[in-house]
């Protein structure tokens, strides 16, 4: 059979798998990104990856290299733009960077779009016409399957909707305070959970699961959700934030596409039972009925391989 290598580019996470058209997994190695290491040192660490891969297996049953990688990018040009959880890479021709030196066909797609294709075909949203995907990572970046096909609008930025402006101010994300992907990605949880117990910690409120000003840094979305189950009423104030704007999100979505489905990625997938009640309860306030009762809500199916099958679906578009 035909073999694929996919590069899975994340804001935490890259991985590198070589798999078949059958999506059988061969080879996985993934590594941390630390973002400020900068592009050329990750991207010298995927070329070693590869060049092993190319070793390894008959060269010639490779036919091509895919990645998913955080937008904005350009998917035709093979750019990637300017990811706001990749901080410097701007403007990276990375399909040419990677063309010339393994002297093969290099596909890019943006992760939430390839996702939304994986989920689609092999996950959640099985056998349906229209479903929105949410990466709901590191990043918040939306993937839309309209009428049975994947819509990445007129240049490559339908779906971005991490960038949509859900309140006045709030944490940062996407470059932008109060921004949909703010509120809903795991450093815009990271973030307001930091300024939240500073500002409870100052005025001499207790906070369980932050004790001391001294562990603020430490605080990640994953403590805060952690704290949250385990009942910790500032943690739990912080996480109905996430889900109040995650509702109000979510209708906004429900109410212009009116699709059968929207499935959520990595925080929600981990935490379904504590969002989507939160979140319910918002989308009854907020939703068109007649468009809620159509939709469900789900949560991303394929787990940790969501990111393999993504970039192997990439290469063999
Ligand atoms: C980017 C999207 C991406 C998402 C998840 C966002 O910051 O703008 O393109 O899909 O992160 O990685």
């Amino acid at each position: 059979s035909t073999y694929y290598v996919g590069l899975d580019i994340g804001g935490t996470k890259c991985a590198v798998v070589l798999g078949d058209d059958d999506f059988n997994i061969y080879e996985k190695v993934f590594f941390e990104t630390k973002v400020e290491r900068g592009p050329t040192v990750i991207l010298d660490e995927f070329k070693q990856h590869i060049h092993r891969l190319f070793e390894e297996y008959d060269r010639k049953k490779l036919a091509k290299i895919g990645i998913s990688c955080g937008g904005p990018l350009d998917s035709k040009k093979g750019l990637i733009k300017s990811p706001p959880n990749l901080p410097g890479w701007d403007n990276i021709p990375i399909v040419e960077i990677l063309e010339q030196e393994f002297g093969i066909d290099v596909a890019i797609q943006n992760d939430a779009n390839a996702c939304a294709l994986a989920e689609w075909m092999m996950g959640a949203g099985k056998g349906t016409e229209n479903m929105i995907f949410l990466t709901f990572g590191t990043g918040m970046g939306a993937g839309l399957i309209l009428n049975g096909k994947i819509y990445s609008g007129t240049n490559d930025l339908g779906g971005e909707v991490g960038h949509i402006r859900m309140a006045e101010d709030g944490p940062v994300g996407f470059g932008k305070a109060g921004s949909f992907e703010g509120f809903c990605s795991g450093g815009g949880i990271a973030r307001l959970a930091k300024s939240t117990v500073e500002h409870k910690l100052k005025n001499g409120i207790t906070v369980g699961f932050c004790p001391s000003a001294e562990d603020i840094d430490a605080i990640t979305a994953k403590s805060v959700f952690t704290a949250a189950i385990q009942g910790d009423w500032v943690a739990l104030e912080i996480v109905k934030t996430t889900a109040e704007y995650l509702g109000r999100a979510l209708a906004i979505l429900i109410d212009t596409l009116n699709p059968e489905c929207i499935v959520i990625g990595s925080i929600y997938a981990r935490n379904e039972a504590l969002l989507k009640p939160l979140v319910y309860k918002v989308l009854e306030k907020e939703a068109i009925p007649e468009a809620l009762e159509v939709c469900r809500i789900l949560p991303a199916q394929l787990g940790d391989k969501i990111g393999d099958y993504a970039a192997l679906g990439v290469a063999m578009q």
